[in-house]
């Protein structure tokens, strides 16, 4: 006879976005939501920055869940936007904090320069529109003149205005410098924590690059791959868990829950990771 039931699969949920960056929910909203969606272990995910950790982290000792420090770097590798993931670092760090300063900084500058693009494509204040939406204006992202291009009926949902204007080749899309690669692996590492590949199936890139990149990830100190993503579909899944496989990385899993009207999947309502996997939670602290 066992001695015990055996417990349920714990449930992690190691990628979402509040206000902190370009979510549509509090820090607190979010962590609520996650534990009334049976989230065992959250992570917060914010785009270059970490000021909503405080309040999440707060907010899940209060719920009764776990919590892991977490981030989402804008990195770039040969002239192509990765974003990285940053798993059970220490938040107090002085070169992540400077570095993620760096970059948000230079995220008000371009808006900037993308909303004098969309005047001269007709669409004149932008910029003050898109602040409207940014309750973290440092953070101000592409998400946030997205959904003021809806309101102000340019177009009727933030998907056709990606397509329409702020994707490469189209108007409202400036270039940036973000962090490099490498910058950002050396950022997390060096914090203590671990590097995670952000979503695979959505970058553009061939399936040879994808693979150099993978391999340039490894060997600047990247450890981990998303392998169920809230983007993904059933077939992303087990190609990227062969490619763990492959390349010895941890699988992470994560909804990337931006909030309840513009993301397809909730938080913590993703499949569960396939077997043969090894997850990154193993290595949590
Ligand atoms: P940024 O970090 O300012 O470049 O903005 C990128 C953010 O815009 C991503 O993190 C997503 O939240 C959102 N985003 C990017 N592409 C799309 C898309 N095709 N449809 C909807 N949202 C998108
Ligand atoms: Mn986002
Ligand atoms: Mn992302
Ligand atoms: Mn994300």
């Amino acid at each position: 006879m066992p001695e015990s039931t055996p417990s349920a699969v714990i449930n992690y949920d190691l990628h979402c976005h509040s206000t902190a960056s370009d979510g549509l929910l509090s820090p607190d909203e979010v962590v609520r939501r996650a534990a009334g969606n049976g989230v065992d272990v959250l992570a917060l995910t914010d785009h270059d920055d970490i000021a909503g950790l405080p309040l999440a982290r707060a907010t899940a000792a209060e719920v009764g869940i776990g919590f892991i420090n977490g981030v989402e770097i804008s990195a770039e590798w040969e002239g192509t936007l990765f974003h990285i993931v940053g798993l059970d670092f220490d938040a107090d760090n002085a070169a992540l904090n400077a570095g993620l300063d760096n970059i948000s900084s230079g995220r008000s500058e371009r808006a900037g320069r993308m909303a004098a693009e969309l005047a001269k494509a007709g669409i004149p204040g932008t910029l003050e529109g898109a602040l409207r939406f940014a309750e973290n204006p440092k953070l101000i992202s592409r998400a946030h003149f997205a959904r003021y291009l809806v309101e102000c009926g340019v177009c009727r949902d933030v998907r056709s205005v990606f397509e329409t204007y702020l994707v490469p080749g189209k108007p409202g899309y400036v270039d940036h410098r973000w962090a490099s690669l490498g910058d950002a692996i050396d950022w997390i590492v060096g914090a203590g924590g671990i590097a995670v590949v952000a979503h695979p199936g959505r970058y553009r890139v061939s399936p040879r690059d994808l693979r150099r990149f993978l391999a340039d990830f490894k060997t600047l100190g990247g450890t981990a791959v998303e392998v169920v993503s809230g983007s993904h579909t059933p077939d992303h899944v087990g190609q990227f868990a062969r490619l763990a496989r492959d390349f010895g990385f941890l699988a992470s899993r994560g909804s990337d829950f931006h909030g309840p009207e513009e993301s397809f999947t909730d938080l913590g309502k993703m499949s569960s990771l396939p077997a043969g996997v090894s997850p990154v939670w193993e290595k949590f602290r």
